[in-house]
């Protein structure tokens, strides 16, 4: 009984030890220390599955191995370009609520074409070029690093990285610490914006004058035996566009660099993700990511893969190279996030911002229907027809990213229902051999499509920012050069993209259930626990989560 007594005495005393000592674990321990998210542009589905047998076990290999691959994960709006398919991982919706209807767009009201992500109101930082004067300030909802923020008081840090301003800065949102996007040129370094700072941190600074872009301007030569890229086509085609002096393998990049924009060749090559993956190492060290009890989120933009994709098209041996490089990148950066945080202390998930359509003059050599839309001569007919419907040739005010906007003043003016000049447009486009589907303002503000191409559509449409009469070209038909390809439709081609989840909380698994880019911010949020961002309207996906 007395040492009963005792012992319950000691052990009094040493819980009030314990309990006056500072509190430092007090999260939940099952969260993850760092959320990465890493964007892969333009990367189509099957550039996972085409080229398995080429990647090694610690990339690609290992995040379907031991993660969650989400075989039928599809982009469920129009249009996938890069900053609505980045806007949307991160906010969890679609542009009809986010606001990025475009990479740019006409502002309606303002009466001016302009870039997503540009911002007169703040200044370059790291750079005297005005490359730098740009911010989110045209997303109108939160990302899910901006809940992370608010939740944590703004104590869980965020950071975003990506070759293009506009993968380093929406997907981090309105309160990330810092975005870092890269400036070729005669520069070649790492930029940002007096939006999140004044100057450059030390190890930004430092990074650029090691001169590791300087470094990467040497030779490009398939990475593997080029006999052995069976999965692609042949190198040399008449279906690329290439660089200015070259279009096969070897790429003396030092020798091409002067007539192909300095340091902006390093973007077309593998190397403008090799030197991403380096920055965002550096990032892991210099901003100490994932090292207290706060989540912190670091998102990285691989988009070499897309300036090669617009170059070269997706059956070409250079796509086949980069990716088999961007495998040992990742691998890379899998090892530094393992080394610097903990394996198991992280989760990350890989996706796409769109996919990519092959060659269409490829496409037709093979007999698949495909082909090109002249976008000029279509607005000619289309101001022709109008000035001979109304009498009027003020009534267009702009044709932009397939949107037709009319004038609201001149409607007014000459008294003519928006309502009958949207409709007499619609059915004149929709005799146009290459256009396939055609909606009206007056239409997508009147129905709830649930499904299908309209349903796209309908997810695309900004009420606010949107023009008045949407059309929709034929699958495999783009506005483009006759080389090189393009992405932006609503078909499986763009549409269908790779979702993986690895690391903490994530179990080993896979489904062909269908799953949509728009699921993945509610998808990290129910594993932090905190909000979904403001707008959003995907789900968690339980799939994984109830695994
Ligand atoms: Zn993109
Ligand atoms: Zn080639
Ligand atoms: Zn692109």
């Amino acid at each position: 009984m007395k040492n009963f007594i005792l012992l319950f005495v000691l052990s009094l005393t040493i819980n009030s030890i314990f309990a006056q000592k500072p509190q430092t674990s007090t999260i939940d321990p099952d969260k993850p220390k760092l959320v990465v998210g890493i964007v892969v542009d333009q990367m189509r589905f099957d550039y996972l599955t085409r080229f398995w047998d080429k990647y090694g076990n610690d990339g690609f290999k290992r995040l379907v191995n031991e993660g969650f691959n989400f075989k039928n994960n599809h982009f469920n709006y129009i249009p996938t370009y890069t900053a609505p398919g980045h806007t949307s991982i991160y906010t969890g919706t679609t542009p009809q609520n986010h606001g990025i209807i475009g990479n740019g767009w006409y502002n309606k009201f303002e009466k001016n074409e302009v870039y997503c992500t540009s911002d007169e109101n703040v200044q370059s930082v790291g750079t005297n070029s005005s490359a730098g004067k740009m911010s989110p300030h045209r997303m109108i909802s939160t990302t899910i690093g901006d809940e992370n923020r608010l939740f944590t008081q703004m104590k869980g840090k965020t950071i975003g990285i990506g070759i293009k301003d506009r993968s380093a800065i929406l997907p981090g949102g309105h309160t990330a610490n810092a975005a870092y996007w890269f400036h070729g040129m005669d520069e070649g370094k790492w930029i940002s914006s007096t939006y999140y700072m004044n100057k450059l941190p030390d190890w930004v600074q430092a990074f650029n004058k090691s001169r590791k872009a300087t470094s990467y301007l040497k030779e490009w030569n398939s990475l593997a035996d080029i006999e052995t890229y069976s999965e692609s086509g042949t190198d040399k085609n008449n279906f690329e566009t290439g660089f200015s002096g070259r279009t096969t393998f070897p790429y003396n990049l030092a020798e091409l660099a002067p007539k192909n924009g300095q340091f902006d060749l390093l973007k077309y090559t593998p190397f403008g993700n090799s030197i991403t993956a380096d920055f965002a190492i550096a990032a892991l060290e210099g901003e100490k990511l994932g090292t207290d009890i706060f989540t912190d989120f670091l998102t990285v933009s691989f988009s070499s893969t897309d300036y090669i994709g617009h170059n070269f098209g997706v059956n070409s041996k250079e796509v086949q190279d980069a990716y088999m490089r961007l495998d040992k990148d990742l691998a890379r950066l899998l090892k530094a996030l393992d080394e610097k945080v903990g394996a198991g202390n992280y989760t990350l998930f890989l996706t796409s911002d769109h996919g990519g359509v092959d060659v269409p003059s490829y496409l037709q050599s093979v007999k698949i229907p495909a082909g090109y839309f002249e976008d000029k001569a279509f607005e000619d007919d289309l101001k022709a027809f109008v000035i001979e419907k109304f009498g009027s040739k003020d009534l267009i005010e702009m044709v932009s990213n397939y949107q037709i906007f009319l004038n609201y003043e001149t409607l007014a003016k000459e008294k003519i229902e928006a309502s009958n000049v949207e409709d007499a447009i619609a059915h004149f486009v929709l005799q146009k051999p290459q256009i396939n589907r055609v909606f009206t303002r007056t239409q997508l503000e009147a129905n709830d499509f649930s499904s299908g191409i309209s349903c796209l559509v309908q997810k695309g449409f900004n009420q606010k920012r949107s023009g008045d009469v949407v059309f929709v070209l034929k699958p495999a038909i783009i506005s483009y050069s006759k080389t090189g390809s393009t992405h932006g439709s609503g078909f499986s081609y763009d549409t269908h993209a790779p979702l993986i989840f690895f690391g903490k909380g994530i179990p080993h698994g896979d489904t062909s259930k269908r799953s949509e880019i728009i699921d993945i911010a509610p998808t990290i949020s129910t594993i932090l626990g905190i909000s979904f961002p403001s707008a959003s309207s995907g789900k968690p996906l339980y799939e994984m989560l109830d695994d």
